[in-house]
């Protein structure tokens, strides 16, 4: 059995902000117990012969927080911490992400405790393929349709469709994110970290009525999210003076050439190996001296005992669940805003609902509709959260759940406690 060791409090982190907006929000007091919890959980395991013989287990969870708003949606993560409470609070993210873009889905999240770089490609596509054998019973293009997130992508979510197509027929919609010669979206790959730039372009404009041009961002995390929020940036005439991964860093105070790294970084070198920049600290990025500091990475990593040490004018939240709520807190004093998770990386599900568009009407549209879209959608989501930030009077995370709260609590009363 491989017993995880994801980080105890995710969960509790995502319920405090819920709670703390709910108390500002004059909603019946029995709405607390619905959304403070997950609408069901499912837990698996699976055992695996590898391919050298030996026999392991795996456990997956699926947690389906709620579905008020239309059918439960979110990503698919590999890691070796997955846990059911980081699940829970993924889950929980999700509903309060599709509410704030008014997309009409709910909120869930999956994963398998596991290191994908131990297991062959093979071993990946049986397990992926058993995880769906597991889940099939609970997902489905109307009822709870899975994504990529952490180290999972096109491929797995193709083993997905095909392995679902297998025992409920041809439905391309039970998940999104295939590739796009499969049913897939034009634009979903760099959907996430595109829509990462449109928020922080519209957040600068907001707050200082400037563009992006000249600001300096550091970044954590280089994978699919990092990568094209970074690129995006480095289009626009951002400096992205740090980036760091799990394995190393690198910094350029002159700025670092985007597409030269990214190359590099494919050929199967390391960040800190860069011609073009000086090798870094990873641990140090957050901390990097910059105008907007962008996690990219995993959670958890902005707490009560670092956040003092940050030196950035805004946090863009790239990342789900980076900041706890005391560093919320400490930031905030600190006189740092926060683009919050909920609305800063929602480009991947405003995505991801147009290609199960196309999927439910067998229809494709360009690259070009499709981020003509999502950049409309992230313009419109900003504005109606910086609307409520100043007639409340709040931060832009607590203005994101009130606008997200408030369509959530809306549709629950509206269909009944039953
Ligand atoms: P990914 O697997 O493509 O990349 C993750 C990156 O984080 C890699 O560069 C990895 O090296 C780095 N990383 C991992 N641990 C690290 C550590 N301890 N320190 C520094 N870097 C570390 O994942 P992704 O899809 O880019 O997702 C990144 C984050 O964005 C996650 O929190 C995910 O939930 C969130 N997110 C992703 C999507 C999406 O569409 N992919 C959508 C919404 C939110």
């Amino acid at each position: 059995m491989e017993w995880c060791r994801g980080l105890a409090g995710h969960a509790e982190n995502t319920n405090t902000f819920v709670r703390n907006v709910l108390k500002q929000m004059e909603y019946p007091r029995e709405m607390e117990k619905i959304l403070l919890q997950p609408m069901r959980e499912v837990a698996i395991t699976m055992t695996l012969r590898m391919d050298s013989g030996d026999v392991r287990s795996f456990q997956a969870y699926r947690v389906q927080h709620n579905d008020s708003r239309g059918p439960f949606k979110g990503g698919l993560r590999y890691h070796q911490e997955v846990d059911i409470d980081e699940v829970r609070s993924l889950a929980s993210l999700m509903t309060w992400k599709t509410a704030v873009f008014d997309l009409p889905f709910g909120g869930a999240k999956g994963g398998i405790c596991v290191d994908p770089s131990e297991l062959t490609v093979s071993e990946l596509e049986r397990l992926t393929r058993k995880m769906v054998e597991g889940f099939r019973e609970v997902i489905g293009q109307y009822v709870d349709i899975p994504a990529p997130d952490m180290n999972t992508g096109g491929r797995e979510m193709a083993w997905i469709f095909d392995e679902y197509s297998k025992f409920e027929g041809f439905q391309p919609g039970v998940v999104t994110g295939k590739p796009v010669w499969l049913h897939g979206c034009k634009g979903r790959e760099e959907a996430t970290g595109t829509g990462v730039f449109f928020g922080i372009r519209e957040m600068i404009k907001h707050f200082e009525g400037t563009s992006i041009e000249g600001k300096t961002f550091a970044i954590q995390g280089f994978g699919n999210v990092g990568r094209w929020a970074a690129k995006c940036i480095h289009e626009h005439g951002g400096k992205v003076v740090a980036i760091a991964d799990v394995h190393s860093g690198v910094r350029n105070e002159e700025g670092l050439d985007i597409p030269a790294l990214s190359s590099h970084v494919d050929t199967g070198n390391l960040l800190s190996e860069f011609s073009g920049g000086s090798a870094y600290d990873r641990m140090q990025v957050l901390y990097h001296p910059c105008d907007v500091l962008v996690p990219a990475a995993l959670g958890n990593q902005i707490t009560e005992d670092n956040a003092h040490k940050l030196q950035c004018k805004y946090v863009a939240e790239a990342a789900n669940g980076p900041t706890s709520p005391e560093a919320d807190t400490l930031l905030h004093e600190m006189g740092v805003h926060i683009l919050p998770d909920i609305y800063c990386n929602g480009g991947g599900v405003v995505v991801s609902w147009q290609e199960w568009v196309q999927n439910l009407q067998n229809i494709s549209w360009s690259r070009e509709e499709v981020m003509k879209r999502l950049e409309d959608s992230m313009v419109s989501a900003f504005a109606n959260i910086w609307k409520i930030k100043h007639e409340k009077k709040v931060t832009l995370r607590t203005a994101a759940f009130i606008v997200a709260l408030s369509r959530v609590s809306r549709a629950q009363i509206n269909r009944g406690f039953h």
